[in-house]
């Protein structure tokens, strides 16, 4: 037995017994109030989906009994898509999804995943990942599956290892129903990849702050031309469209006194055309509650509140925020493991807040490995950055913002 196939069957095998016993038994009882639903070929989709990015952890690992609460409250309201990745939450996300869904029946999930080119050397390795991922995932198939994060750096690769015409093997041996790719590259890229296959859905990042920010209406556009449906991923942009600046939440109150940040950012998303579900990477409960009921309250957008969503994404833009989705593809590449998102966001939060105070000490819980001022400048996280982020640029404005209030 390989060794990756060893840890795999040892992490399937932990609490193996309560998982079997509990197999695909677990009675769903669905709430009277369910989340709004599309058609998509021939299933009823949910317009919201588990984004299994950012799982509820407990001690540097997956707090399974809460994600275990969380599923079970999506799937009784009806929320029953969930969307994984090879590379999310350190590799364990597959396995936890996976140990949560396999209480219930089969056909009454939806579960995606992604295949993870950065990992491929050749055609053989599409099959052999695929099927660790199904192992992982303790499931037969996918109902969704995607070519990961197609952008310059990987889309030779993904086209040198054949990865869709092995993917449509599988398909056709119905290991997948519906194929896909998730995109982070630019709209030159796209238009390219569009067109070499015919694709079931595209997984576009899609936010009203993104919109413009980082060509995502163009993306859109084009993703549209050829009537390709879209799956959304980050519409509330990392938690960023969340914790709205002070400005931008008053411009929201003053509008909407009685939605939420969130509500708001999601129906933005989910008011596009062709839009077939919206992942939201949930990590708790409360979050996941939240964000049934605005759509089990679904109603698309009107033009004033489009309008008001240009205002707030206007606003942000101007307060000089760095488009950080906190993906942490950057850290994968880093020689000095940096933790770059953590810098982002303390930074943009001392933006937003003007407190020195609190930027240092936050910058301070940085060990000195992990902050902005230990680049060397090699620029391999740019490279592998979805936002195209002069990172470490960036990095030495905020070491250096640092070093000024510390020595004022
Ligand atoms: S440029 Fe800096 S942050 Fe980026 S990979 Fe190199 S050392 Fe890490
Ligand atoms: S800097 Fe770029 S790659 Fe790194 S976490 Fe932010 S968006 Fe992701």
């Amino acid at each position: 037995m390989k060794r990756r196939e060893f840890i795999i069957n040892s992490a399937i095998a932990i609490g193996g017994t309560a998982l079997l016993s509990g197999c695909g038994e677990k009675k769903l009882i669905k709430s009277e109030n369910q989340v709004a639903k599309r058609k998509y070929r021939d299933i009823e989709v949910p317009l919201l989906a588990l984004g299994c990015m950012r799982l509820p952890m407990r001690n540097d690992e997956i707090d399974q009994q809460e994600l275990d609460r969380m599923v079970d409250y999506c799937m009784e309201h009806g929320a029953n898509y969930f969307d994984t990745a090879y590379m999310y939450v350190d590799s364990k996300s597959e396995l936890a999804i996976g140990k949560s869904l396999k209480r219930y029946k089969r056909e009454d999930f939806i579960l995606a995943d992604k295949s993870p080119i950065y990992k491929m050397k050749t055609r053989e390795d599409v099959r052999e990942i695929f099927d660790e991922q199904l192992k992982k995932c303790q499931v037969e198939y996918f109902d969704f599956y995607m070519c990961h994060n197609i952008n310059k750096n990987t889309v030779d690769t993904y086209r040198n290892v054949a990865m869709y015409d092995e993917l449509v093997k599988l398909k056709k041996e119905g290991k997948i129903k519906y194929l896909g790719f998730s995109f982070h590259g630019t709209p030159d890229i796209l238009r390219e990849v569009v067109k070499e296959h015919k694709w079931d859905f595209a997984q576009l990042q899609i936010n009203y702050l993104d919109w413009d920010v980082v060509k995502a209406k163009e993306q859109y556009d084009i993703v549209q031309a050829e009537g390709i449906p879209v799956i959304v991923m980050e519409p509330l942009r990392g938690g960023g469209l969340v914790n709205l600046s002070d400005k931008a939440l008053a411009k929201l109150k003053e509008h909407y006194p009685d939605t939420t940040p969130a509500s708001f950012g999601l129906r933005w998303a989910a008011s596009r055309k062709n839009v077939v579900t919206v992942l939201s990477g949930m990590s708790n409960l409360q979050q996941v509650k939240e964000n049934i009921q605005t759509f089990i309250d679904y109603k698309e957008m009107t033009e004033d509140e489009i309008k008001v969503a240009d205002e707030i994404s206007k606003i942000i833009q101007s307060q000089g925020e760095i488009n950080c989705t906190a993906c942490k593809y950057c850290m994968e590449v880093c020689p000095r493991g940096i933790n770059i998102p953590a810098a982002f966001a303390l930074y943009n939060q001392y933006k937003v807040s003007k407190s020195k105070m609190s930027f240092t000490m936050y910058y301070d819980t940085l060990s000195e490995a992990e902050q902005p001022d230990a680049c060397i400048k090699c620029g391999l996280c740019s490279k592998n950055c979805p936002q195209n982020l002069d990172i470490p640029a960036l990095l030495t404005k905020i070491a250096d913002e640092y070093k000024k209030i510390k020595a004022s």
